[in-house]
């Protein structure tokens, strides 16, 4: 059985109380189903700023660039709002994201049965919702240069921004796209603003040229990100992958999240190029949600953004199918018995603490394997 090498970067705030949970799966499937993982652990953050003096140090760093996989908890709190900017909290995250090459941002929208009365939606448009919002990372107009702000001395400023994509950004993630289409319901559906926009008239040549080349197996569609957003709240089910740009993705996935309810539900995924020698890709999961000050220490955090994170990686770096999906059951299937966190809290529900769903999803598991 081949070693399976995970860091762990619990961070600040909730995340090492949601990291916890996570520890105790990776230890059940160790013990009880050989599953080969190897931990190490690393600081990030805050807590790495208070121990090295900066937001993650080159030593963990290094572990990083050679684990199979990095699963990052949360960074940030009141108590760094003062540190230089280039030590901050959340430029440990950029960091990672930059060194490791990062340029693929999967967010799966999911809408649990249980929790489908909580949503902002009707019932029946979210009930059984699984979707996912694939944005790329690393370019667009958040990395576009030039970026800045000019004085033109006429008592006015003007203020710039770069919207730049080149046809290798655009083929790799389009790529990413269409073989995960391939293990889901095989539609992709690819977004930008071609009528306004020349970088959205490259997107979509380059999109359509990819998916004629490699990959006509899979149905593609086009639209325009704006009718996106609201076909997205008008029958959000249409979809299965979204393939979108930096700027777009970001909008358009904290749409799609909030389809399904609380923050502390969101788990995510970020992808980089695969080796051309071993086909492994490098890879960080991490939930959608910060640290959460405001409840940090007094365990009650939903613990499940950070578990389904790591159920991706399972599905993502280790190909663990199988067990991607008996996770993603034990969470649902825990919802269905009505135990909640208090963010999910409702009437006639069992509220339980951080420690008490773990346990809960980690007996389920066992139970969906017997
Ligand atoms: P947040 O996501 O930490 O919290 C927003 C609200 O949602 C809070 O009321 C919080 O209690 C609640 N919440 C979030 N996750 C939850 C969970 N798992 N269970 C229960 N409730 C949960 O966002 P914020 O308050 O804007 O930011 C707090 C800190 O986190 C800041 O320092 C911010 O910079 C940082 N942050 C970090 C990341 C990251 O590490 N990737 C992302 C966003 C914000």
């Amino acid at each position: 059985m081949a070693t399976r090498k995970l860091l762990l970067l619990p961070g600040d705030g909730i995340g090492p109380e949601s990291m916890a949970e996570v520890r105790k799966l990776i230890d059940m499937m160790n013990a009880d189903f050989g599953a080969g993982f190897e931990t190490e652990e690393g600081l990030v953050g805050g807590i790495a700023y208070d121990t090295h003096g900066q937001s993650i140090s080159d030593a963990d760093m290094d572990k990083a660039m050679a684990a199979d996989a990095v699963l990052f908890g949360a960074v940030g709190g009141p108590k760094w709002d003062g540190v230089p900017y280039e030590v901050r909290p959340e430029a440990g995250l950029l960091r990672l994201r930059k060194e490791m090459e990062l340029f693929a941002n999967l967010r799966p929208a999911i809408c649990y049965p249980a929790l489908a009365a909580s949503s902002s939606l009707k019932k029946e448009v979210v009930e059984g919702l699984d979707i996912l919002i694939l944005r790329e990372l690393t370019g667009g107009v958040y990395f576009g240069e030039p970026k800045e702000i000019i004085d033109l001395g006429n008592g006015q400023k003007r203020g710039i921004d770069t919207q730049v994509y080149d046809t290798f950004e655009i083929e790799r993630i389009a790529g990413v796209a269409f073989e995960l289409a391939r293990t889901r319901s095989n539609k992709v559906c690819s977004m930008e603003k071609r009528n306004v926009m020349k970088s959205g008239v490259l997107w979509n040549e380059v999109v359509t040229a990819t998916h004629k080349a490699k990959y006509s197996d899979v149905e593609l569609t086009h639209m325009l990100a704006d009718a996106g957003g609201m076909q997205l709240v008008r029958w959000p089910k249409q979809f299965d992958v979204i393939v979108t740009d930096n700027l777009f993705g970001d909008m358009l996935s904290d749409v799609a999240a909030m389809l399904t309810g609380s923050l502390g539900m969101l788990p995510s995924a970020s992808l980089g190029a695969p080796d051309p020698k071993t086909g492994s890709r490098k890879a960080l999961y991490e939930p959608v949600h910060g640290s959460a000050p405001d409840i940090a220490g007094q365990g009650i955090a939903n613990p499940i953004a950070m578990i389904a994170s790591f159920a991706m990686c399972l599905r993502y770096s280790f190909n663990m199918v199988e067990e991607a999906d008996r996770l993603d059951q034990a969470i649902a299937a825990v919802l269905d018995d009505g135990l909640r966190t208090r963010d999910l809290m409702s009437e006639g529900m069992k509220e339980v603490g951080t420690v008490e769903i773990g346990d809960a999803i980690v007996a389920k598991y066992k139970a969906l394997a017997a």
